[in-house]
């Protein structure tokens, strides 16, 4: 086995990676001990996952929602706190993980995938970008609103909110994009390259609705 971003050998690793963070409410989205080694797991949380949870706006979520942190603290969102977002490079960071990672879980039901995703050179910009933080350019990527934030869904006459949820969308033109949805927001990002225009596209043809609505990919 080797992590799926540095690309060492990770068979003595111990640490499962959290898809998305645990303090967003994630318990279930996880990726065995070494697809992510140990190393890499730990650089994500003190760089990435950090300052992202730590930014005003995310506070300001995980306290109206009461979020705990894996210590199992909830963030204080104080009169002087302002509801600031994520640096835009960090968040960018933060999206490339993400998307790399649910591409592995995927990956991960077909024979030969660990050696298919390590040598894949179509991704290895992004790797570096997240995990090295290699380029002087940030990676672009989108969001809108998709529902507001205190939405309540019914299903099967249950009643619930949803907090995350993430799909892959694979374009026409060959391009694999994240869509993420925090807290009703939508981000989306092409994991091959610096350009948004195949999802632009795709909204256009699909009138405006979001790929995680339309036929599950992942
Ligand atoms: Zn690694």
């Amino acid at each position: 086995m080797k992590c799926i971003f540095c690309k060492h050998t990770s068979n003595e690793c111990v640490s499962s990676e959290h898809i998305l963070p645990e303090s967003l409410g994630n318990i279930e989205a996880m990726l065995a001990p070494g697809i992510v080694c140990d190393k890499c797991n730990n650089y994500f949380s003190r760089e990435i996952e950090k300052p992202v949870l730590s930014s005003g706006i995310f506070k300001l979520l995980r306290n109206d929602k009461q979020l705990p942190s894996k210590k199992g603290k909830i963030p204080n969102f104080g009169d002087t706190d302002k509801p600031e977002l994520p640096d835009y490079r960090v968040m960018g960071r933060f999206l490339g993980k993400v998307g790399l990672e649910a591409l592995a879980q995927c990956a991960q039901k077909v024979n030969g995938w660990n050696e298919e995703i390590v040598i894949k050179p179509e991704i290895d910009e992004l790797r570096k970008f997240v995990r090295f933080n290699y380029g002087k350019e940030d990676w672009p990527f989108t969001f809108r609103t998709l529902y507001p934030v205190n939405a309540i869904f019914k299903e099967n006459g249950q009643t619930f909110e949803v907090l995350n949820e993430y799909d892959l969308l694979y374009t026409k033109g060959y391009e694999l994009y994240i869509i993420l949805v925090l807290f009703g927001v939508e981000f989306a990002m092409n994991l091959g390259g610096r350009i948004l225009d195949g999802y632009k596209n795709w909204l256009e043809e699909n009138d405006w609705e979001s790929p995680l609505y339309l036929g599950k990919n992942l």
